[in-house]
């Protein structure tokens, strides 16, 4: 489909977001299950219930455009799955829970960036109220971020200690 105008572009990566947070849902407590710490484990159960959120949010999101909701394969979500289950077959020990926390921050990165600008079409085409719910879960993948480099520098603080 060719894309031609801020809507159409705003459609496609509402979907390509749609299909990421339904990935995420399914990946998530696979990691949860393989965190070796107690607190990590508990991030990520806690992100994944959020996840489950991201994804009504889109729903709705989709609802004031009109569009039935739609998920679109996305490439990038893909790989960086796939990344982070090649490290949970390959690392064991403490190199497990960093790189586990790595592979869930390039995936926290991704989601920021993209509501990032999905916000910011919503603004530019006039949808208040869109431009709110997408805000909405920025925030939460933002902090999650935050939760999971704290995270990881407690963990080096305990290896310093
Ligand atoms: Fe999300
Ligand atoms: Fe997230």
């Amino acid at each position: 489909m060719t894309m031609t105008s801020l809507q159409d572009l705003f459609t496609h990566h509402l979907k390509d977001m749609y299909y990421a947070e339904k990935k995420l849902v399914k990946a998530l407590p696979k990691m949860a299950k393989k965190a070796g710490d107690q607190r990590l484990r508990g991030a990520f159960e806690e992100h994944q219930r959020q996840t489950e959120e991201h994804v009504t949010r889109l729903e709705q999101v989709f609802q004031q455009i009109g569009e039935k909701a739609s998920g679109k394969t996305c490439e990038a979500i893909d790989g960086i799955v796939k990344e982070g289950e090649e490290l949970m077959s390959e690392a064991k020990g403490e190199a497990l829970d960093a790189g586990l926390i790595a592979a869930a921050q390039a995936a926290e990165h991704y989601e920021i960036a993209r509501y990032g600008t999905l916000a910011a079409w919503a603004k530019m085409l006039d949808m208040p109220e869109a431009q709110k719910i997408l805000h909405k879960t920025l925030e939460e993948e933002r902090q999650t971020d935050e939760k999971l480099t704290r995270l990881a520098m407690e963990q080096v603080n305990r290896k310093a200690a």
